[in-house]
């Protein structure tokens, strides 16, 4: 199956200048929260705004979300910040709350996309609307059930496709909660070029003070984005405080990464750099030649000096020849030293091949 280019027009057609940025609270808790974080956001790079309405937790017995309760916040985060707004839908019922609520963006969590049923049972409830879907790698390091997802929405009619790299779950890793394995994303970059690839640096990371630098090496390895957990007051979290960071923190973070230059320059650099790199290649190929064109006739005179029984080192002559040169390099724009340190080698050279010579 072809992912195209009508595929990711949802973000093209945003004509962003910088890498998309999802931002808003793992979990809706109250709409004072809600509501509170999205106007911080609303001043920062944040061009959606992201919240969990039903909670996927792995145990029960935690807080599992507010349910249908908190759509009409969002509703109101977008009447209010005019920002779009997304949440996580689990099953055909989210999905037609989701929709009834004006929800612009869907997105497929990781518990999800392990199952084919329930991927199936979302896409089969997308019939007749188009709705861009985002769908997150699965908890799993396996790279066919992540494409295979996106496949199912693709045959169901959507046209609007993502791709959220969230991390594979791991025992016992010291630095990440759930590792990158930023291979299985390239892969997936590799099978479906024109899929919008998004990172949730959150819950790779699952931690505040490495999400810089895990949102860095996606930029250095041409992501989309971002879907950033955000919170008025991390720490007071219902859900993964430990890795949710405030606006304010999102603002600098965005100030913070170095984003590559668009591809279309990209293209245009890589060009140019290739042109030079063949010339120099040539010159590189002359500048040996030129060197062993010098060295046999340095043969010959130390022929010519062995017959006649004449000492190799006539240091009066090199002493002409580096001063000469130095003059004519430093005209050239060489520095006298780079032109002092290979005629020097040279001089060397010269002086064994001579002495080699019988
Ligand atoms: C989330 O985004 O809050 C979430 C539950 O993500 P995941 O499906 O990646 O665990
Ligand atoms: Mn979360």
């Amino acid at each position: 199956m072809e992912i195209k280019k009508e595929n990711r027009q949802w973000l093209d057609a945003m004509g962003l200048d910088h890498p998309i940025v999802i931002a808003g609270p793992c979990s809706a808790e109250t709409e004072e929260q809600v509501l509170k974080t999205a106007h911080e956001l609303k001043n920062t790079d944040t061009n959606v705004f992201r919240a969990g309405i039903w909670k996927p937790r792995t145990r029960p017995g935690g807080f599992e979300g507010v349910g249908a309760l908190g759509l009409p916040w969002l509703q109101k985060v977008k009447e209010e910040t005019g920002m779009l707004v997304t949440t996580e839908v689990g099953n055909a019922n989210h999905v037609e709350l989701a929709l009834k609520h004006d929800i612009d963006i869907l997105w497929i969590g990781a518990r999800t996309t392990v199952n084919p049923f329930v991927v199936q049972e979302i896409a089969d409830a997308l019939k007749g609307v188009d709705i861009p879907v985002l769908v997150k790698n699965p908890v799993n390091p396996d790279l066919p059930l992540w494409l295979g997802a996106v496949e199912r929405f693709k045959t169901a009619g959507i046209t609007q496709l993502g791709a959220i790299h969230r991390g594979f779950s791991t025992y016992n890793s010291l630095h990440y909660r759930n590792k990158p394995k930023w291979h299985l994303a390239i892969e997936l970059k590799k099978e479906f070029p024109n899929l919008p690839l998004i990172l949730d640096p959150s819950h790779i990371c699952g931690r505040r003070d490495t999400i810089l630098d895990v949102s860095q090496t996606a930029l250095d390895l041409n992501y989309d984005g971002f879907m950033i957990e955000t919170h008025i007051d991390p720490d007071k979290a219902w859900s993964d405080a430990a890795q949710q960071i405030t606006p304010a923190r999102l603002a600098q973070i965005t100030a913070d990464l170095r984003i590559r230059k668009e591809s279309s320059t990209e293209v245009e650099f890589q060009r140019k750099l290739n042109m030079h790199r063949k010339e120099l290649d040539l010159i590189d190929n002359n500048i040996i030649d030129v060197l062993a064109d010098r060295m046999g006739i340095a043969a010959e005179i130390g022929k010519l000096k062995h017959s006649e029984n004449v000492a190799i080192l006539q240091s009066g002559r090199w002493s002409d020849i580096i001063s000469k040169m130095v003059e004519l390099g430093v005209a050239k724009g060489l520095s006298k030293e780079f032109v002092e340190e290979i005629f020097r080698a040279i001089h060397v050279e010269s002086i064994n091949i001579q002495h080699n010579v019988k």
